[in-house]
């Protein structure tokens, strides 16, 4: 099995690379290669040519070697959930680290201003006088000055100021701060990005996007226009493209999941972005007729998505259902051979942001060849 350390394209050919049903311990994350790059380049080709630029989210697969490529294929930067992963991202060497969520507890402003410290480009949310106040107080003693912005609650009611005036008061208390430098505004749209029927995502984010567009006319008034308008996921990313946005976070484009699967891209259009990534799971006992039994359980995948589905292979589409912590069961299709013990099988991933945080490593592989595994390095700690 290759290490986790080897380049992405091993001078081996493809074809002397093991076949990856072969070596790769179950159950296990598998990711097509063409599929991951085609999505890479998908999206950075739609922001180009939108003229928005592209900060695609980690939280999605918390993996530098991903966010590595996702660079390289022009994204501005990376954004972060957690100082966790912001943390990883910096130490992997990449540019343009925004951590999207107010960064609040006991330690972090501290240890945000430690990384500002290594990464000058850093940047932060925040969404109350409090945590602005203890960012700079923390960026003061560390010696550095941290780019803020302003989170505003564009619908979603999970984080955010609430409105235009409260959006300004705040940047007013960021630019007053001595160690703390006005950055631009935050509003995500997260409870509307995976709204089935296309035309009501369509207007749910346009009304998304205007309360947005309230918020930046008030802080231009007021002396302080954002320099960055951040925000968007996979779900409204072509619709918010048209502003006033100038980047966008979409995260699961990257690999995409049942969940986006089951949402409309365009009326009569399939998705242009493929499903990349898998779960690989063994079948460990075929005993019971018209089921197998796999080691793949509730442990394997997330449960708050749709159900796994077989993803390939001559049970495509075949139903799954977990069988416990440790196991997962595959209703065989009507006059289907059941396969024997041993034989491992791929499953679609339900939701894949929480799927791939349940592993170490993703197995790279192009066709039925393993090429790479890639750490899922800043999985783990979950701070
Ligand atoms: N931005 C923020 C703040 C998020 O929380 C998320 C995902 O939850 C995203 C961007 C990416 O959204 P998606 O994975 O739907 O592309
Ligand atoms: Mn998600």
């Amino acid at each position: 099995v290759p290490d986790p350390a080897m380049p992405d394209h091993p001078p081996v050919p493809v074809s002397d690379a093991p076949r990856w049903r072969d070596v790769v311990p179950t159950p296990a994350l598998v990711l097509d290669r063409d599929a991951l790059d085609h999505n890479i380049a998908l999206m950075a080709v739609a922001c180009r040519e939108a003229g928005v630029a592209l900060r695609p989210h980690a939280k999605t697969h918390k993996c530098s070697r991903i966010a590595a490529r996702q660079i390289a294929a022009g994204a501005c930067g990376i954004a972060c959930a957690t100082l966790d992963e912001a943390e990883v991202m910096v130490a992997a060497g990449l540019p343009g680290v925004l951590i999207t969520s107010p960064l609040v507890g006991a330690g972090k402003p501290e240890r945000l201003a430690r990384l500002a410290a290594r990464a000058p480009d850093l940047l932060v949310v925040a969404d109350h006088p409090d945590a602005v106040a203890a960012l700079d107080r923390a960026a003061a003693a560390a010696g550095v000055r941290l780019g803020v912005l302003v989170d505003a609650d564009i619908g979603h009611h999970r984080t955010g100021v609430a409105g235009p005036a409260e959006a300004v008061a705040l940047a007013r208390a960021i630019a007053a701060r001595p160690a703390l430098r006005f950055a631009g505004v935050q509003g995500y749209a997260g409870h509307i990005q995976h709204i089935g029927n296309v035309d009501a995502r369509r207007s749910a984010a346009a009304a998304a996007a205007g309360q947005l567009a309230a918020v930046v006319t008030a802080l231009t008034a007021a002396g302080l226009r954002p320099a960055i308008v951040t925000g968007a996921g996979t779900g409204t990313h072509r619709f918010d493209a048209a502003g006033p946005f100038t980047e966008l976070q979409a995260g699961s484009y990257t690999v995409m999941d049942a969940e986006y699967g089951a949402v409309d891209y365009a009326a009569g259009e399939p998705w242009p972005f493929r499903p990349a990534l898998a779960v690989a799971v063994t079948v460990v006992s075929a005993n019971v007729p018209g089921q197998v039994t796999t080691d793949g359980g509730t442990k394997a995948f997330a449960l708050n998505g749709p159900l796994p589905r077989i993803a390939d292979g001559p049970l495509a589409g075949a139903a799954y259902a977990f069988r416990g912590d440790e196991h997962g069961c595959v209703t065989l299709p009507t006059g289907a051979a059941a396969p024997s013990p041993g034989t491992v099988l791929t499953c679609t991933v339900p939701h894949c942001d929480p799927t791939i945080a349940h592993y170490d490593a993703v197995h790279v592989v192009h066709g039925d060849r393993l090429v790479d595994v890639w750490a899922i390095d800043a999985r783990g700690r979950r701070a």
